[in-house]
Protein backbone atom coordinates (compact mmCIF):
# COMPACT_ATOMS: atom_id res chain seq x y z
CA UNK A 1 0.00 0.00 0.00
CA UNK A 2 1.39 3.49 -1.02
CA UNK A 3 1.20 6.36 1.44
CA UNK A 4 -1.51 7.72 -0.20
CA UNK A 5 -3.67 4.87 0.36
CA UNK A 6 -5.07 1.85 -1.73
CA UNK A 7 -5.99 2.88 -5.00
CA UNK A 8 -8.93 2.03 -6.34
CA UNK A 9 -10.99 1.71 -10.13
CA UNK A 10 -14.46 1.14 -9.94
CA UNK A 11 -16.38 -0.39 -12.86
CA UNK A 12 -20.42 0.36 -12.93
CA UNK A 13 -19.28 3.23 -11.17
CA UNK A 14 -22.82 4.81 -11.63
CA UNK A 15 -25.44 1.69 -11.18
CA UNK A 16 -26.41 0.80 -8.02
CA UNK A 17 -22.83 -1.16 -6.84
CA UNK A 18 -21.07 1.70 -7.65
CA UNK A 19 -23.36 4.25 -5.42
CA UNK A 20 -22.59 2.39 -2.33
CA UNK A 21 -18.93 1.69 -3.39
CA UNK A 22 -18.49 5.83 -3.17
CA UNK A 23 -20.77 5.47 -0.24
CA UNK A 24 -18.31 2.97 1.73
CA UNK A 25 -15.26 5.44 0.19
CA UNK A 26 -16.67 8.51 1.75
CA UNK A 27 -16.54 7.08 5.13
CA UNK A 28 -13.31 5.11 5.14
CA UNK A 29 -11.66 8.86 4.16
CA UNK A 30 -8.01 9.00 3.06
CA UNK A 31 -7.51 5.27 3.27
CA UNK A 32 -8.38 4.87 -0.21
CA UNK A 33 -8.29 6.92 -3.15
CA UNK A 34 -10.46 6.62 -6.81
CA UNK A 35 -8.12 6.51 -9.64
CA UNK A 36 -10.77 4.83 -12.72
CA UNK A 37 -14.61 5.22 -12.96
CA UNK A 38 -16.49 3.67 -15.71
CA UNK A 39 -19.93 3.97 -16.94
CA UNK A 40 -22.45 2.58 -19.79
CA UNK A 41 -24.56 5.46 -21.10
CA UNK A 42 -24.85 7.64 -17.85
CA UNK A 43 -21.99 10.09 -18.97
CA UNK A 44 -23.28 13.30 -17.45
CA UNK A 45 -23.62 11.23 -13.89
CA UNK A 46 -20.23 9.81 -14.55
CA UNK A 47 -19.03 13.34 -15.35
CA UNK A 48 -19.98 14.49 -12.59
CA UNK A 49 -18.38 11.80 -10.40
CA UNK A 50 -14.95 12.19 -11.62
CA UNK A 51 -14.93 16.06 -11.06
CA UNK A 52 -15.75 15.01 -7.38
CA UNK A 53 -12.95 11.68 -7.10
CA UNK A 54 -10.40 13.30 -9.64
CA UNK A 55 -9.42 10.09 -11.34
CA UNK A 56 -6.53 9.00 -13.20
CA UNK A 57 -8.98 7.78 -15.89
CA UNK A 58 -12.74 6.75 -17.22
CA UNK A 59 -14.21 4.76 -19.54
CA UNK A 60 -17.61 4.94 -21.07
CA UNK A 61 -19.46 2.76 -23.53
CA UNK A 62 -19.68 5.07 -26.98
CA UNK A 63 -16.68 5.76 -28.23
CA UNK A 64 -18.24 8.76 -30.23
CA UNK A 65 -18.96 10.64 -26.98
CA UNK A 66 -15.36 10.69 -25.76
CA UNK A 67 -13.96 14.19 -27.21
CA UNK A 68 -17.77 15.64 -24.95
CA UNK A 69 -15.90 14.10 -22.02
CA UNK A 70 -12.65 15.02 -22.59
CA UNK A 71 -13.45 18.94 -23.04
CA UNK A 72 -15.52 18.52 -19.62
CA UNK A 73 -12.37 16.27 -17.61
CA UNK A 74 -8.93 18.18 -18.48
CA UNK A 75 -6.16 15.97 -17.60
CA UNK A 76 -8.05 12.51 -17.63
CA UNK A 77 -7.41 9.70 -19.73
CA UNK A 78 -10.68 9.07 -21.40
CA UNK A 79 -11.33 5.21 -22.54
CA UNK A 80 -14.06 3.99 -24.59
CA UNK A 81 -15.12 1.12 -25.11
CA UNK A 82 -14.67 -2.67 -24.09
CA UNK A 83 -10.88 -2.22 -25.39
CA UNK A 84 -11.49 0.32 -22.48
CA UNK A 85 -12.83 -1.38 -20.17
CA UNK A 86 -10.07 -3.84 -20.11
CA UNK A 87 -7.32 -0.93 -20.11
CA UNK A 88 -9.12 0.83 -17.13
CA UNK A 89 -9.46 -2.77 -15.37
CA UNK A 90 -5.61 -3.06 -15.74
CA UNK A 91 -4.52 0.60 -14.89
CA UNK A 92 -1.20 1.02 -13.88
CA UNK A 93 -0.65 1.39 -10.23
CA UNK A 94 -4.02 0.57 -9.05
CA UNK A 95 -4.58 -2.12 -5.94
CA UNK A 96 -8.13 -2.19 -6.07
CA UNK A 97 -10.56 -3.25 -8.94
CA UNK A 98 -14.66 -2.94 -7.96
CA UNK A 99 -16.51 -4.90 -10.23
CA UNK A 100 -19.97 -3.32 -9.93
CA UNK A 101 -20.65 -4.71 -13.70
CA UNK A 102 -24.09 -6.41 -14.94
CA UNK A 103 -23.91 -9.43 -17.31
CA UNK A 104 -21.19 -10.93 -20.07
CA UNK A 105 -19.12 -7.31 -20.49
CA UNK A 106 -17.88 -8.57 -17.18
CA UNK A 107 -15.68 -11.20 -18.53
CA UNK A 108 -12.62 -9.23 -20.17
CA UNK A 109 -12.20 -6.74 -17.50
CA UNK A 110 -12.28 -9.13 -14.73
CA UNK A 111 -9.66 -11.64 -16.24
CA UNK A 112 -7.35 -8.67 -16.92
CA UNK A 113 -7.42 -7.05 -13.93
CA UNK A 114 -6.65 -10.63 -11.92
CA UNK A 115 -4.08 -11.33 -15.20
CA UNK A 116 -2.48 -7.75 -13.90
CA UNK A 117 -2.56 -8.97 -10.24
CA UNK A 118 -5.15 -6.55 -9.33
CA UNK A 119 -7.52 -7.41 -5.75
CA UNK A 120 -11.02 -7.43 -7.67
CA UNK A 121 -13.94 -6.87 -4.99
CA UNK A 122 -16.48 -9.07 -7.56
CA UNK A 123 -20.21 -7.63 -7.39
CA UNK A 124 -20.34 -8.85 -11.28
CA UNK A 125 -21.25 -12.73 -10.81
CA UNK A 126 -21.91 -13.66 -14.67
CA UNK A 127 -17.85 -14.15 -15.22
CA UNK A 128 -17.55 -16.19 -12.51
CA UNK A 129 -21.02 -18.37 -14.12
CA UNK A 130 -19.16 -18.15 -17.52
CA UNK A 131 -16.17 -18.75 -16.83
CA UNK A 132 -15.51 -19.82 -13.82
CA UNK A 133 -12.62 -21.89 -14.34
CA UNK A 134 -10.68 -19.11 -16.31
CA UNK A 135 -11.33 -16.58 -13.86
CA UNK A 136 -9.95 -18.56 -10.69
CA UNK A 137 -6.81 -19.34 -13.25
CA UNK A 138 -6.27 -15.55 -14.28
CA UNK A 139 -6.26 -15.05 -10.19
CA UNK A 140 -3.92 -17.73 -9.63
CA UNK A 141 -1.43 -17.05 -12.60
CA UNK A 142 -1.60 -13.03 -11.79
CA UNK A 143 -1.02 -13.53 -8.41
CA UNK A 144 -4.49 -11.45 -7.87
CA UNK A 145 -7.20 -12.09 -5.44
CA UNK A 146 -11.00 -12.26 -6.09
CA UNK A 147 -13.10 -11.11 -3.15
CA UNK A 148 -16.66 -11.79 -2.97
CA UNK A 149 -19.25 -8.78 -2.84
CA UNK A 150 -22.43 -10.33 -3.84
CA UNK A 151 -23.65 -10.85 -0.26
CA UNK A 152 -24.56 -14.14 -0.13
CA UNK A 153 -20.81 -15.33 -1.41
CA UNK A 154 -19.49 -12.51 0.73
CA UNK A 155 -20.79 -13.64 4.00
CA UNK A 156 -20.18 -17.59 3.13
CA UNK A 157 -16.23 -16.02 2.88
CA UNK A 158 -16.56 -14.34 6.13
CA UNK A 159 -18.06 -17.17 7.82
CA UNK A 160 -14.73 -19.71 6.16
CA UNK A 161 -12.05 -17.18 6.94
CA UNK A 162 -9.33 -19.32 8.45
CA UNK A 163 -11.43 -22.94 7.54
CA UNK A 164 -10.43 -25.09 4.85
CA UNK A 165 -12.97 -26.31 2.14
CA UNK A 166 -12.73 -30.54 3.41
CA UNK A 167 -14.02 -29.05 6.97
CA UNK A 168 -17.47 -27.91 5.11
CA UNK A 169 -20.25 -30.28 4.26
CA UNK A 170 -22.79 -28.02 3.09
CA UNK A 171 -22.84 -23.89 2.27
CA UNK A 172 -26.80 -22.74 2.83
CA UNK A 173 -27.53 -20.20 0.60
CA UNK A 174 -30.27 -17.76 1.78
CA UNK A 175 -32.98 -16.68 -0.66
CA UNK A 176 -35.13 -13.84 -0.29
CA UNK A 177 -37.92 -15.85 -2.02
CA UNK A 178 -38.17 -13.07 -4.98
CA UNK A 179 -41.08 -10.81 -5.81
CA UNK A 180 -43.15 -14.02 -6.13
CA UNK A 181 -42.76 -16.47 -2.54
CA UNK A 182 -45.46 -18.36 -2.54
CA UNK A 183 -46.61 -18.22 -5.99
CA UNK A 184 -48.12 -20.94 -7.98
CA UNK A 185 -46.99 -20.82 -11.62
CA UNK A 186 -50.57 -20.40 -12.81
CA UNK A 187 -50.13 -16.90 -10.85
CA UNK A 188 -47.36 -16.22 -12.23
CA UNK A 189 -48.77 -16.27 -15.97
CA UNK A 190 -49.39 -12.76 -16.23
CA UNK A 191 -46.61 -11.10 -14.20
CA UNK A 192 -45.52 -8.02 -15.50
CA UNK A 193 -42.41 -6.17 -15.40
CA UNK A 194 -43.49 -3.90 -13.03
CA UNK A 195 -44.48 -6.57 -10.65
CA UNK A 196 -40.91 -8.24 -11.59
CA UNK A 197 -38.94 -4.84 -10.65
CA UNK A 198 -40.50 -4.78 -7.04
CA UNK A 199 -38.27 -6.59 -5.46
CA UNK A 200 -38.95 -7.33 -1.31
CA UNK A 201 -35.90 -6.57 0.48
CA UNK A 202 -33.03 -5.21 -2.23
CA UNK A 203 -32.67 -2.41 -4.43
CA UNK A 204 -30.44 -3.36 -7.43
CA UNK A 205 -30.37 -3.01 -11.23
CA UNK A 206 -33.30 -4.18 -13.42
CA UNK A 207 -31.58 -7.66 -14.92
CA UNK A 208 -31.00 -9.01 -11.57
CA UNK A 209 -34.02 -8.22 -10.17
CA UNK A 210 -36.10 -10.03 -12.32
CA UNK A 211 -33.32 -12.99 -12.30
CA UNK A 212 -34.28 -13.02 -8.20
CA UNK A 213 -38.29 -13.04 -8.95
CA UNK A 214 -37.00 -16.33 -11.15
CA UNK A 215 -34.82 -17.63 -8.74
CA UNK A 216 -32.04 -17.84 -11.70
CA UNK A 217 -30.04 -15.56 -9.68
CA UNK A 218 -30.10 -17.63 -6.64
CA UNK A 219 -29.28 -20.67 -9.27
CA UNK A 220 -26.50 -18.28 -10.10
CA UNK A 221 -24.96 -18.16 -6.97
CA UNK A 222 -24.69 -21.76 -6.89
CA UNK A 223 -22.50 -21.88 -9.25
CA UNK A 224 -20.33 -18.76 -7.96
CA UNK A 225 -20.25 -21.05 -4.37
CA UNK A 226 -19.56 -23.92 -6.00
CA UNK A 227 -16.24 -22.11 -7.91
CA UNK A 228 -15.83 -19.37 -5.48
CA UNK A 229 -15.38 -22.39 -2.40
CA UNK A 230 -14.21 -24.97 -4.44
CA UNK A 231 -16.92 -27.40 -2.95
CA UNK A 232 -18.81 -29.93 -5.38
CA UNK A 233 -22.39 -28.07 -7.01
CA UNK A 234 -24.64 -30.35 -4.65
CA UNK A 235 -22.87 -29.30 -1.67
CA UNK A 236 -24.48 -25.85 -2.54
CA UNK A 237 -27.63 -25.92 -0.83
CA UNK A 238 -30.45 -23.16 -1.28
CA UNK A 239 -32.83 -22.24 1.73
CA UNK A 240 -35.55 -19.42 1.50
CA UNK A 241 -35.17 -16.93 4.18
CA UNK A 242 -37.35 -13.93 3.96
CA UNK A 243 -36.32 -11.41 6.46
CA UNK A 244 -32.90 -11.64 3.82
CA UNK A 245 -31.15 -11.00 7.65
CA UNK A 246 -29.32 -14.43 7.44
CA UNK A 247 -26.82 -13.35 4.05
CA UNK A 248 -25.82 -17.10 4.14
CA UNK A 249 -24.65 -20.25 6.18
CA UNK A 250 -21.55 -22.44 6.20
CA UNK A 251 -22.51 -26.28 7.40
CA UNK A 252 -18.78 -27.58 8.53
CA UNK A 253 -18.51 -31.72 9.28
CA UNK A 254 -18.96 -31.22 12.81
CA UNK A 255 -22.19 -30.42 12.18
CA UNK A 256 -21.62 -26.62 13.36
CA UNK A 257 -23.11 -24.20 11.32
CA UNK A 258 -21.79 -19.94 11.06
CA UNK A 259 -23.94 -17.72 10.21
CA UNK A 260 -23.63 -14.12 8.94
CA UNK A 261 -26.15 -11.97 9.73
CA UNK A 262 -26.86 -7.74 8.83
CA UNK A 263 -28.44 -5.54 7.24
CA UNK A 264 -29.46 -5.64 3.67
CA UNK A 265 -27.29 -3.03 2.62
CA UNK A 266 -24.50 -3.61 0.35
CA UNK A 267 -22.14 -1.65 2.11
CA UNK A 268 -21.45 -3.90 4.56
CA UNK A 269 -19.98 -6.61 2.23
CA UNK A 270 -18.77 -3.72 -0.14
CA UNK A 271 -16.55 -2.22 2.99
CA UNK A 272 -15.34 -6.11 4.21
CA UNK A 273 -13.53 -6.40 0.64
CA UNK A 274 -12.05 -3.35 0.36
CA UNK A 275 -11.07 -2.97 4.36
CA UNK A 276 -10.37 -6.96 4.84
CA UNK A 277 -9.28 -8.69 7.48
CA UNK A 278 -9.55 -5.43 9.17
CA UNK A 279 -13.00 -4.14 10.02
CA UNK A 280 -14.17 -0.15 10.17
CA UNK A 281 -17.24 1.22 11.32
CA UNK A 282 -19.78 1.19 8.55
CA UNK A 283 -21.97 3.83 7.15
CA UNK A 284 -25.14 2.36 8.18
CA UNK A 285 -27.92 1.39 11.06
CA UNK A 286 -27.03 -1.85 13.12
CA UNK A 287 -29.38 -4.42 12.78
CA UNK A 288 -31.76 -4.78 15.81
CA UNK A 289 -32.49 -8.58 16.56
CA UNK A 290 -34.88 -7.84 18.89
CA UNK A 291 -36.92 -5.72 16.80
CA UNK A 292 -37.16 -8.23 13.99
CA UNK A 293 -38.15 -10.99 16.43
CA UNK A 294 -37.80 -14.44 14.54
CA UNK A 295 -36.18 -15.89 11.40
CA UNK A 296 -37.95 -18.17 8.88
CA UNK A 297 -35.95 -20.75 6.66
CA UNK A 298 -38.41 -22.79 4.27
CA UNK A 299 -37.72 -25.00 0.99
CA UNK A 300 -37.45 -23.17 -2.23
CA UNK A 301 -40.94 -24.55 -3.86
CA UNK A 302 -38.79 -25.59 -7.11
CA UNK A 303 -42.17 -26.75 -9.41
CA UNK A 304 -42.94 -22.95 -8.97
CA UNK A 305 -39.46 -22.02 -9.82
CA UNK A 306 -37.63 -24.35 -12.04
CA UNK A 307 -34.97 -21.82 -13.06
CA UNK A 308 -32.98 -23.36 -9.82
CA UNK A 309 -33.20 -26.70 -10.98
CA UNK A 310 -31.78 -25.45 -14.39
CA UNK A 311 -28.87 -24.21 -12.83
CA UNK A 312 -27.51 -26.97 -10.99
CA UNK A 313 -28.43 -29.02 -14.12
CA UNK A 314 -25.62 -26.39 -15.49
CA UNK A 315 -22.99 -26.63 -13.09
CA UNK A 316 -23.14 -30.13 -12.80
CA UNK A 317 -22.70 -30.46 -16.77
CA UNK A 318 -19.78 -27.81 -16.50
CA UNK A 319 -17.85 -26.75 -19.49
CA UNK A 320 -19.75 -24.11 -21.92
CA UNK A 321 -23.16 -25.15 -20.09
CA UNK A 322 -23.21 -22.54 -17.60
CA UNK A 323 -21.90 -19.52 -20.07
CA UNK A 324 -25.04 -20.80 -22.70
CA UNK A 325 -27.49 -20.61 -19.55
CA UNK A 326 -25.82 -17.55 -18.55
CA UNK A 327 -26.42 -15.76 -22.14
CA UNK A 328 -29.92 -17.00 -22.60
CA UNK A 329 -31.16 -15.59 -19.85
CA UNK A 330 -29.98 -12.46 -20.47
CA UNK A 331 -31.84 -12.38 -23.96
CA UNK A 332 -34.72 -14.06 -22.26
CA UNK A 333 -34.84 -10.86 -19.52
CA UNK A 334 -34.27 -8.74 -21.68
CA UNK A 335 -37.73 -9.77 -23.80
CA UNK A 336 -39.15 -10.52 -20.71
CA UNK A 337 -38.71 -6.47 -20.16
CA UNK A 338 -39.44 -5.96 -23.34
CA UNK A 339 -42.90 -7.11 -23.64
CA UNK A 340 -41.96 -9.65 -25.89
CA UNK A 341 -42.52 -12.74 -23.97
CA UNK A 342 -44.39 -13.82 -20.68
CA UNK A 343 -42.27 -14.15 -17.36
CA UNK A 344 -42.72 -18.03 -16.98
CA UNK A 345 -41.07 -17.54 -21.19
CA UNK A 346 -37.83 -16.83 -19.43
CA UNK A 347 -38.06 -20.23 -18.05
CA UNK A 348 -38.80 -22.01 -21.37
CA UNK A 349 -36.29 -19.92 -23.38
CA UNK A 350 -33.98 -21.05 -20.52
CA UNK A 351 -34.23 -24.49 -20.44
CA UNK A 352 -34.43 -24.68 -24.30
CA UNK A 353 -31.19 -22.89 -25.44
CA UNK A 354 -29.21 -25.22 -23.06
CA UNK A 355 -31.42 -28.31 -24.11
CA UNK A 356 -30.35 -27.19 -27.80
CA UNK A 357 -26.65 -26.75 -26.75
CA UNK A 358 -24.11 -29.98 -26.78
CA UNK A 359 -21.50 -28.63 -24.04
CA UNK A 360 -17.85 -28.48 -24.84
CA UNK A 361 -14.70 -27.15 -22.64
CA UNK A 362 -14.25 -24.09 -21.40
CA UNK A 363 -10.93 -23.53 -21.37
CA UNK A 364 -9.87 -20.74 -22.83
CA UNK A 365 -11.42 -17.07 -23.53
CA UNK A 366 -12.59 -17.96 -27.44
CA UNK A 367 -14.06 -21.01 -26.28
CA UNK A 368 -16.38 -19.39 -23.74
CA UNK A 369 -17.26 -16.48 -25.72
CA UNK A 370 -18.55 -18.66 -28.78
CA UNK A 371 -20.79 -20.52 -26.51
CA UNK A 372 -21.98 -16.82 -25.84
CA UNK A 373 -22.87 -16.07 -28.70
CA UNK A 374 -24.33 -19.06 -29.20
CA UNK A 375 -26.32 -19.07 -26.11
CA UNK A 376 -27.91 -15.18 -27.22
CA UNK A 377 -28.28 -16.89 -30.91
CA UNK A 378 -30.59 -19.86 -29.93
CA UNK A 379 -32.36 -17.44 -27.29
CA UNK A 380 -32.81 -14.83 -29.96
CA UNK A 381 -34.43 -17.49 -31.93
CA UNK A 382 -36.83 -19.32 -29.29
CA UNK A 383 -37.71 -15.64 -27.98
CA UNK A 384 -38.99 -15.06 -31.79
CA UNK A 385 -40.82 -18.43 -31.42
CA UNK A 386 -42.61 -18.05 -27.68
CA UNK A 387 -43.43 -14.32 -29.19
CA UNK A 388 -46.62 -15.05 -30.88
CA UNK A 389 -47.92 -18.01 -28.53
CA UNK A 390 -49.91 -17.50 -25.36
CA UNK A 391 -47.90 -16.80 -22.63
CA UNK A 392 -47.56 -19.41 -19.93
CA UNK A 393 -48.87 -21.86 -21.92
CA UNK A 394 -45.38 -23.71 -22.14
CA UNK A 395 -44.37 -27.01 -19.03
MG1 LIG B 1 -26.81 -11.98 -4.04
Amino acid sequence: MSMAGKRVVILGATGSIGDTTFRVLDNLGDEFRVVGLSAGDRVEQLVRRARACKPEAVCIADGAQVEGVRSQLPGVRVLSGPEGLSQLAALDGADVVVNGLVGAVGLRPTLEALKAGKTVAMANKEPLVMAGGLVLQAAAEGGGALLPVDSEPNAMWQCLRGESASAVRSLFLTASGGAFRGWTREQMITVTPAQALDHPTWRMGSKITVDCATLMNKGFEVIEASLLFDVDIDQVKVVVHRESVVHSMVEFVDGAILAHLGKTDMSLPIQYALTHPKRRPAPMDTLDLVGLGALHFEEPDLLAFPALELCYEAGRTGGTAPAVLNAADEVAVEGFLRGEIGFLDIHEVNRHTLGAHIPGPADSLAEVLAADEEGRRLAREHVTVVRGMPSGRAT
